[in-house]
């Protein structure tokens, strides 16, 4: 439902695409609503995505253990049916109010940092702990995405490359274990000597071709219209080390911030968090809010939680834009046309990508 402007009408918006917005643009579907998500982040998976693709998750219903890449693309196969409209690599901005012109709900009219702007019936905020942003390499603004990278989409375009992966966590672990069979070489250069990942990844790891080097750090990156090389400095020694270089990932952790959500007149608790009722409705009228974000009594920040926040969020902004609609939503096994009858298979859904 884009127009050729590239504003977007849309019943429901929901910002935040990680695991439990993904699922709401499900369920939204299958309430027969339009639906659009936006994140800032230019691949939909939120944390899952961004901090820990490869990891196995134990504790989501259904699974007795799926990796985060594949909870992820099943989440955007089960929404691929209703054809959400995917707006990534764009901040949910500015939000202002439409009064309804007689009864129905309001407008709710949120510009996005790319100028763009979503018209929704129902807002759904599912995101989680707000924008995030890469913690940049040192000197390395000039080569991003010219070999420099903060995210990892794709494993296949480091096969055959000398990579460099820089920092000492959990996500530079994850990387160096899923890359070591693909890539040429891999190096895993950290600052310390200590490591902030889990001492089973670091075994892992150690168990593989990946060199680790640490009290060591990045000087300089060397390459002129591309990464060719990285000259390392290791402590205690006084010639760098240079390292023919391909591809460098950058794991050096993220910050987050609400930023603009900030000034939505919601009340937003600790500057992370927002109370919700029952129905996941926050204190505006058509602003509703789920995952990791939503703080009531009780609250356990979990995908599986998430995941009913959100159906009851999308029930819940159903009957309150169109009261002809029950909140509940009857059962999908009970509804043969849940999904269209021409609806593409899940295994044909790719994870959205900017
Ligand atoms: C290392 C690690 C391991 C974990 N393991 C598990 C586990 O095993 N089981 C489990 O249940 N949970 C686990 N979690 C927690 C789980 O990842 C979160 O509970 C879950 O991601 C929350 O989902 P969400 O969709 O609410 O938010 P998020 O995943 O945080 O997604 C929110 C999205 O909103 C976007 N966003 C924020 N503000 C805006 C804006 N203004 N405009 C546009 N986009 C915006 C962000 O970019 C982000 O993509 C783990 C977390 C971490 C870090």
């Amino acid at each position: 439902m884009t127009s050729p402007k590239g504003s977007v009408d849309v019943d429901i918006l929901i910002v935040g695409a990680g695991p439990v917005g993904l699922y709401g643009a499900y369920y939204a579907g299958f309430r027969g609503l339009s639906v659009a998500l936006i994140d800032s982040l230019p691949e939909a998976g939120g944390q899952v995505t961004a901090m820990y693709p490869e990891k196995l998750l134990f504790d989501v219903g259904g699974f007795p253990a799926i990796k985060g890449r594949d909870l992820v693309s099943n989440l955007v196969a089960q929404a691929a049916p209703f054809e959400p409209t995917y707006l990534l690599d764009e901040q949910a901005a500015k939000l202002e109010r439409i009064p309804a012109d007689g009864d129905g709900p309001d407008t709710l009219l949120v510009t996005a940092s790319s100028g763009r702007t979503i018209s929704a019936r129902a807002v759904i905020i599912s995101s989680g702990i707000g924008t995030f942003t890469p913690r940049p390499l040192p000197n390395g603004v000039a080569y991003e995405n010219k070999g420099l990278a903060y995210f990892v989409p794709e494993l296949a375009p480091y096969a055959d490359k000398d990579v460099v992966i820089v920092g000492g966590g959990d996500s530079a672990f994850d990387w160096a274990l899923a890359l070591a069979p693909l890539a040429r070489s891999v190096y895993l250069v950290h600052r310390r000597d200590k490591f902030r990942a889990h001492a089973h990844s670091v075994s892992l790891v150690e168990n593989t071709t990946v060199q680790i080097l640490v009290n060591a750090q990045v000087k300089e990156i060397l390459g002129t219209d591309a990464v060719e090389g990285v000259d390392i400095a290791i402590t205690g020694q006084e010639d760098v080390l240079r390292l023919p270089c391909h591809n460098i990932i950058a794991a050096l952790g993220f910050t987050a911030n609400l930023g603009p959500l900030l000034e939505w007149g919601l009340d937003i608790q600790h500057h992370r968090h927002i109370p919700v009722d029952s129905a996941m409705r926050t204190a505006q009228p058509g602003i509703f809010a789920a995952g990791d974000i939503a703080e009531y009594d009780g609250k356990v920040r979990l995908i599986s939680v998430g995941f009913g926040e959100i159906a009851t969020a999308v029930c819940n902004a159903a009957h309150a834009m169109d009261p002809s609609m029950s909140v509940f939503p009857g059962h999908s096994s009970d509804l043969p046309a849940a999904v269209p009858a021409d609806a593409a298979l899940p295994a044909d859904a790719a994870v959205p990508a900017a």
